[in-house]
């Protein structure tokens, strides 16, 4: 045996992290359900570095050194399960299996289990950044032993991308802990994309301009705080003009997003945790609102003239207005997303670093951005941060732009333009730093209808009032 590390599953991902491997000088052992993807990966890139065909399993495994390391890079879901089942029972004690899939971290933590009973190492890994950065250098989020990573370790930082010399890969944390942290990160992901969808629309809106226009201003906006991948892309789509018909390439897009379900994915453990991440809920939603075409087509004719006409009165003025509501919208979203991360890693007792954590997604993933570097600080500096908005940096971003977040989603409103995700974050934000909340009235409801009691403001205990009776309060 000489290779020092496998991948099974050989398309776009997995042949890319292979040819990644051996790029970096690994002897990588390569295997696919189907033989063909292995006979052209090797026949295409055979020398670009050290691969060990094998068409049989059973033959992969055996030309590994031991302990092994094999990442599997399948379909995720059954198939994962499937390709689980056939390589256990060809492994010895202290082989470690990576899945680098989209997995839900439940799947992982499930599978870490059945596998260590076999004596097996099982490590979730996230791994962000598409064909391109699998490639090239990607993000990678390993979950799992620390036994393990002191295996990995070594390999994946090599072949992960690099920012100002550090790695764009730690260990995460035990069993689930990788899929989570990915996931969440794909939650951000569609906060973030949301956001500028929104802050775009305001533009043209606001301004009548076109994407052309629109992507120069997006283009100057990455010169600056919001420096960051999506910004940057964001500028390219928005001045490509379609081929076929010379329009604005966004005007001929059908206007219904899709998703493959990490966002979904993050709501529904954000709302089992009770972790209050609107932003990336208010991005999941609009992306299924956008797919219900048929009742946007009904909507649309009944209440074609609700909204109010829109002028803005100084373009300078209006263009940093949305900047300043964009950023401070998006400080929300990524400080929902850490408090989500900080709730997991409590319930599940992972120990994540999050300020580790923000250090990893500065490279190779979708949304790498300037701004990580502050959240690095923020949390290096104080681990024990109630939330992000308190962070000095970002806490001055936030007053600086209050003014403008309140005129920008105060606009809108008015004009009838939806901007859920900036909406929704500034309510957050005011909801956050309330005096008092009309939460006293739900338990006031909840009391009346249901006896579901309540705690008073000034004194200790647990209280009833009898609403059908004399209306006295007693102890609960
Ligand atoms: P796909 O998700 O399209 O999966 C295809 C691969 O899975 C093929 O190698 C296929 O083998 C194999 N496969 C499917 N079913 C089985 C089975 N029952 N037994 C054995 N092998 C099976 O490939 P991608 O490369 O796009 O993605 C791989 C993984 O990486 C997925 O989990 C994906 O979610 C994840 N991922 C993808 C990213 C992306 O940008 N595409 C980014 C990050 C993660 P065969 O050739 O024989 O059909």
């Amino acid at each position: 045996p000489t290779a020092q590390i496998g991948v099974t599953g050989l398309a776009v991902m997995g042949r890319n992290l292979a040819r990644n491997l051996a790029r970096n000088g690994f002897t990588v052992a390569v295997h696919n359900r189907s033989p063909e993807r292995t006979r052209s990966l090797v026949a295409e890139h055979g020398d670009e570095g050290a691969f060990v065909p094998s068409e049989s399993l059973a033959d992969f495994v055996a030309s590994l050194e031991r302990p092994r390391a094999i990442v599997v890079m399948v379909k995720a879901g059954d198939p994962t399960d499937a390709v689980l089942g056939e390589l256990v029972p060809l492994l010895e004690p202290g082989d470690i299996v990576v899945d680098c899939g989209n997995a839900h971290f439940a799947d992982t933590r499930r599978r870490e289990e059945a596998l260590r009973e076999h004596g097996l190492h099982f490590v979730g890994t996230g791994v962000s950044g598409g064909e391109e950065g699998a490639l090239h250098g990607p993000s990678i989020m390993p979950g799992g032993s620390a036994e393990s990573y002191r295996k990995l370790g070594p390999i994946f930082e090599r072949i992960a991308a690099q920012v100002d010399g550090v790695p764009c890969c730690r260990h995460i944390g035990p069993d689930g802990a990788g899929h989570f942290v990915k996931m969440v990160h794909n939650g951000i992901e569609y906060a973030d994309m949301q956001l500028i969808a929104e802050a775009y629309d305001l533009l043209r809106a606001g301004l009548s301009a076109g994407p052309a226009e629109i992507a120069e201003i997006f283009r100057g906006w990455n010169t600056g705080e919001l420096e960051s991948f999506l910004i940057e892309i964001t500028a390219d789509v928005l001045a490509h003009p379609d081929a076929a018909t010379g329009r604005p390439f966004v005007d001929v897009v059908r206007d219904e997003a899709e998703q493959k379900g990490t966002g979904r994915w993050t709501v529904q453990n954000a709302l089992d945790l009770g972790i209050p991440i609107t932003g990336i809920a208010e991005a999941t939603f609009a992306r299924s609102l956008s797919g219900h075409a048929e009742q946007r087509a009904a909507a649309r004719r009944a209440f074609a003239d609700a909204g109010q006409p829109w002028w803005v009165e100084n373009r300078d003025t209006f263009v940093e207005d949305v900047r300043r509501a964009l950023l401070a919208s998006k400080i929300v979203a990524y400080a929902q997303g850490f408090d989500h991360i900080r709730a997991g890693s409590r319930e599940y007792d992972w120990g994540i670093d999050l300020g580790g954590t923000a250090t990893i997604w500065r490279g190779g993933c979708i949304i790498r951005a300037r701004f990580l570097d502050r959240i690095r600080e923020a949390y290096d500096a104080r681990p024990d941060l109630p939330t992000l908005l308190l962070a000095p940096w970002f806490a001055d971003r936030v007053s600086d732009g209050v003014p403008s977040w309140r005129r920008v989603v105060a606009d809108a409103a008015r004009a009838g333009v939806p901007a859920p995700a900036f909406a929704s974050s500034l309510a957050y934000f005011d909801a956050l730093r309330a005096e008092r909340l009309p939460a006293a009235l739900i338990q006031g409801l909840r009391d009346n209808f249901g006896a579901h009691t309540y705690h008073r403001v000034d004194r200790e205990g647990t209280f009833h009032t009898l609403w059908a009776g004399d209306r006295s309060e007693v102890s609960a």
